[in-house]
C-alpha cells in the first residue's frame, strides 16, 4: 500500500478541476496522491447553464469529459456521487465505495434554496445542474409541441414564469427572448402568445448592478417582450404557477422556474459541518476552523472580505481563485511550508441579456453595455477555458463566434 499522503478533492466544478490542475503542478507524483471525485464523467459549465436551460446552446458546448482535462495517469478519477463526510475518520462516504483522506477539498457546488415558499420544491423547475437544465429546455419544447398539436390547450400553458430577478433568473429570460421566437416559428405559433414573466421580490431587479445599468437591462427585456414584476413577493408555488402579491393573484404558466437563492451542496451541512445561511465560514486559509487538513471552497463557502466585514458573493471568479491558494496550502501543509491567506482579486462583473447584449461593471467601475458588454462576457467564458485546456479546448467549446 501507499504511504503517500492522499489528497481528496470532491466535485468537479470550477473550485475542483482548478484545484486539481493546480495540484497537479504544485505536486510531484512522489508526493501526494490526488483523487478527484464527481458525480459524473464529465465537467460543465455552471456560468452557462442559462443558456442549455432556454434552449440557445448546444448541450455538448456545455460539457468538457474530465479525462479529457485531468490525466487519468496521474489523477485517480472517481464517478461517484458524494453522500457524506465522515470527519472523525477521515472517510468520504460515496454511493458506491468509501474513501479514506489525509487531505480534503470539499467543492460540492450549490443548491436551490427556496426559502421554505410553499409548493416550490414540488411544482418548479431549478437551474441547479446540466441535467435539471436540459430538462426545463425539453419541457419548454414539450409545451410548444403539446399546444400545437392540441385545439384544447390553454395559452397560458406556454407561457413561463422565472421566479427570482437576480443574476441567473436575468441571464435566463435574456435568452428565452431570444429563443421564444424561434420555437413560435417552429411550432408555428403567434408570439404574442407567449407571456415571459419574470417575478422578483426586491425592490429592483440585479441588486448587485448600478441602478443605470439595470435600468438598461430592463428596457432591453421589456422591448423584446419580457414582463419584468418588481417588489412583488411569491406567496406560494402551485402546479399552476405563482401566487403572487397581496392580493394572492395567480399568474399561470405551463413552465415554472425558480432562480431565486441558493446555498452550498446539502452534504456539507448533513456531514455535520457548522453551516450559516446554507455555507460554511471558513478560515482566511480556506481551511474549516478546528481542521488541519479540511478545506470547504467555491460555493459551499463563505470566504470573509476581512475589510467590508461581509463574505465575499460565491462565484466562479472567486471559486478559480479559491482554487489557486487552496492547492498552494495543500502543498504548503504536506511540505511543511506556512500558509497564505485568499486574497480575492475582483475583475468585475458581467451578465448576459442574450446573445448580442449585456450589462457590466469592470475594473475601476467602468460601466459596458450591449454588444461591448456582450463580446466581455464571452472573452471572461472563453478565459475560463484556455486556463482549464489550453487552446485546444478553446478551440473545441469557445464563444470567440462574430456577431
Ligand atoms: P460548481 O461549478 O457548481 O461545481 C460543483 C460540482 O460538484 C459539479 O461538477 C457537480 O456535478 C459536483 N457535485 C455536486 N454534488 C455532488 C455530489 N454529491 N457528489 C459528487 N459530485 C457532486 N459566477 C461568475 O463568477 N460569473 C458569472 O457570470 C456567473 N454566471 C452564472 C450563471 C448561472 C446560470 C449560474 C447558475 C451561476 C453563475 N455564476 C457565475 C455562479 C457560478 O456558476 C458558481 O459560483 C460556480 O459554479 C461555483 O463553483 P463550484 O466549483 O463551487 O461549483
Amino acid at each position: 500500500m501507499s504511504s503517500k499522503p492522499k489528497v481528496v478533492v470532491l466535485g468537479a466544478g470550477y473550485a475542483g478541476m482548478m484545484t486539481t490542475k493546480k495540484l497537479m503542478k504544485n505536486l510531484s507524483p512522489e508526493e501526494a496522491e490526488i483523487i478527484l471525485v464527481n458525480k459524473h464523467n464529465y465537467h460543465y459549465q455552471t456560468t452557462w447553464l442559462h443558456e442549455l436551460a432556454a434552449g440557445t446552446i448546444n448541450p455538448n458546448q456545455v460539457r468538457i469529459m474530465i479525462s479529457d482535462i485531468i490525466s487519468p495517469n496521474r489523477v485517480r478519477l472517481i464517478y461517484d456521487t458524494v453522500v457524506e463526510i465522515d470527519q472523525e475518520n477521515q472517510k468520504v462516504i460515496l454511493e458506491n465505495s468509501e474513501l479514506i483522506y489525509d487531505y480534503l477539498v470539499i467543492s460540492l457546488g450549490y443548491e436551490s434554496n427556496t426559502f421554505g415558499i410553499q409548493g416550490m420544491d414540488e411544482h418548479a423547475f431549478f437551474i441547479e445542474n446540466f441535467e435539471s437544465s436540459q430538462l426545463i429546455r425539453e419541457h419548454i419544447e414539450y409545451q410548444f409541441a403539446k399546444y400545437h398539436n392540441d385545439p384544447n390547450a390553454e395559452e397560458s400553458s406556454l407561457a413561463i414564469l422565472v421566479g427570482g430577478g437576480g443574476f441567473t433568473g436575468i441571464e435566463f429570460i435574456g435568452e428565452l427572448v431570444e429563443k421564444i421566437p424561434k420555437l413560435c416559428k417552429k411550432y408555428d405559433i403567434d408570439r404574442g402568445k407567449v407571456k415571459i414573466i419574470n417575478v422578483e421580490a426586491a425592490p429592483t431587479i440585479l441588486p448587485v448592478f448600478d441602478k443605470d445599468l439595470v435600468a438598461y437591462a430592463k428596457k432591453s427585456l421589456q422591448e423584446r417582450g419580457a414582463e419584468i414584476i418588481e417588489g412583488t413577493k411569491i406567496n406560494e408555488c402551485t402546479e399552476e404557477g405563482f401566487i403572487v402579491g397581496e392580493n394572492n393573484e395567480l399568474i399561470k404558466a405551463g413552465t415554472i422556474v425558480w432562480t431565486g437563492g441558493v446555498k452550498g451542496s446539502s452534504v456539507v451541512e448533513k456531514s455535520g459541518f457548522e453551516i450559516t445561511k446554507g455555507r460554511v465560514t471558513v478560515n482566511g486559509d480556506l481551511r474549516v476552523p478546528g481542521f488541519e487538513n479540511l478545506f470547504i471552497i467555491g460555493d459551499c463557502a463563505w470566504v470573509m472580505n476581512k475589510v467590508e466585514e461581509r463574505p465575499y458573493p460565491p462565484t466562479a471568479q472567486a471559486a478559480m481563485q479559491h482554487a489557486s491558494t487552496c492547492a498552494n496550502n495543500i502543498r504548503a501543509l504536506i511540505r511543511n511550508e506556512p500558509l497564505e491567506e485568499f486574497v480575492f482579486s475582483d475583475k468585475g462583473t458581467v451578465a448576459s441579456l442574450g446573445v448580442t447584449d449585456a450589462i457590466g461593471s469592470i475594473l475601476n467601475g467602468t460601466k459596458l453595455v450591449g454588444k461591448s458588454a456582450a463580446t466581455m462576457k464571452k472573452v471572461v467564458d472563453d478565459r475560463y477555458l484556455l486556463l482549464l485546456g489550453g487552446p485546444k479546448l478553446l478551440l473545441k467549446k469557445g464563444k470567440f463566434r462574430p456577431f
